[in-house]
């Protein structure tokens, strides 16, 4: 079972690449902000506790966060694997997902401070997010606190999985092909699927 963490701030491909990566090998792609939006959909009792916090930008707390992941892992579902997108997001996070799960590898897409803040800007004018979905909390406001709470609370934990030996540090920066390539080496994964054929399905299928 391969179990790994994709980190990075906005913009950087999380979920461009994880989704990549789970095509390719049969993982699940489990991404929190997918599943937190789902509950906003369908009107769920947690949708009621999120939706306000969520379109602020702001972190929903670790209680709700950590049973929705809790329930979701649970169902041990997967085959081949998993790829956590957006979790964690806090010490508290991570150190329940220490305790519980024997993680890999945390991929980390690394991307200069001015090419987040020049990505992030472009999506919020475009109104467009990952997936190229229209979001709510893509807009200026929002975008701002997301990389305030991302720069505040989620990039230390990159100390923790260093001291850890899980941390994989990759460049961000560049194509979508490349990044996927070089993370498939670094995990030591065949791509099996070149990355071009992969993403125009990941793409068709958003
Ligand atoms: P994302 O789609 O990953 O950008 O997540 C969208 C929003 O969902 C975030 O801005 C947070 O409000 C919330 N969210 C997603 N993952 C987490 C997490 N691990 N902890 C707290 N809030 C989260």
């Amino acid at each position: 079972m391969h179990k790994y963490i994709i980190c990075g701030p906005q913009g950087s491909g999380k979920g461009t690449q994880s989704r990549l990566l789970s095509q390719a090998h049969d993982f699940v792609h489990i991404s929190i902000g997918d599943m937190f939006r789902w509950h906003m959909q369908h009107h769920t009792k947690v949708a009621a506790r999120i939706t306000r916090i969520m379109h602020s930008g702001h972190l929903v707390s670790d209680d709700i966060v950590e049973k929705v992941v809790r329930e979701r892992l649970e169902q041990h579902d997967f085959n081949y694997g998993f790829v956590l997108d957006g979790f964690p997001r806090t010490r508290p996070q991570a150190e329940y997902l220490f305790e519980n799960w024997d993680v890999d590898r945390v991929i980390y897409l690394d991307v200069p401070d001015e090419i987040v803040f020049e990505r992030v800007m472009r999506r919020a004018k475009q109104g467009l997010g990952s997936g190229f979905t229209k979001r709510a909390d893509d807009n200026p406001a929002a975008l701002k606190v997301r990389l305030e709470e991302y720069y505040t609370k989620t990039k230390p934990l990159l100390e923790l999985y260093r001291q850890k030996g899980r941390l994989l540090t990759v460049d961000g920066t560049k194509t979508i092909s490349e990044v996927y390539s070089d993370v498939s080496k670094a995990l030591g994964l065949s791509p099996l699927t070149p990355a071009a054929d992969l993403l125009a399905s990941v793409e068709a299928n958003v």
